[in-house]
């Protein structure tokens, strides 16, 4: 029959590579040019449907992590999902979504179904970071990965619904 599965989902990433704007598009269909910097961290939920399955995402948008790095296992303990998400104009957001990578491989849930966003696809004329790098990152580290823009919507959905396909059907 059909499931509903409650999964808390984590978006890591380098300040500025577009977490709450990923956030804003998938849950209210929306792209600010100037989104405001986050504080501390914020929550949004939304469900998606998949063939045998309603998901109920329970989104954690984290913001300060740099200077605050400790208080960040508080939002991936436990996290079913993951979105790690870099800047594809900026080669130091690709850098630091590797460590976020390493990172949760060490301390995070060790099912966590985890998702790599090469984000500002829209951006292609400042492109830094190969799509066939991050690429073969991802295949290395058992990631799914995906261009997106958040501006555009290109992909946003499709990385959620992605994982909601990958979750554990318990
Ligand atoms: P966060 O710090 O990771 O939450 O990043 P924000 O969501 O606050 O985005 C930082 C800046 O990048 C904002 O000015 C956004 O409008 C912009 N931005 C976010 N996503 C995109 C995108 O896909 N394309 C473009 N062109 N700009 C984006
Ligand atoms: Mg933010």
């Amino acid at each position: 029959g059909n499931k509903n599965i409650n999964a808390k989902l984590v978006l890591l990433g380098d300040v500025g590579a577009g977490k709450s704007s990923l956030v804003l598009r998938f849950v209210k269909g929306q792209f600010i040019e100037f989104q405001e910097s986050t504080i501390g961290a914020a929550f949004f939920s939304q469900t998606l449907a998949v063939n045998d399955a309603t998901v109920k995402f329970e989104i954690w948008d984290t913001a300060g992590q740099e200077r605050y790095h400790s208080l960040a296992p508080m939002y991936y303990r436990g996290a079913a999902a993951g979105i790690i998400v870099y800047d594809i104009t900026n080669q130091a957001s690709f850098e630091r979504a590797k460590k976020w990578v390493q990172e949760l491989q060490a301390q995070g849930n060790p099912n966590m179904v985890m998702a790599l966003a090469g984000n500002k696809a829209d951006l292609l004329d400042m492109r830094k970071v190969a799509a066939e790098e991050a690429q073969a990152y991802a295949q290395e580290n058992g990631l799914y990965f995906m261009e997106t823009s958040a501006k555009t919507a290109a992909n946003v959905n499709d990385i959620f619904h992605e994982i909601a396909k990958r979750l554990p059907r318990v």
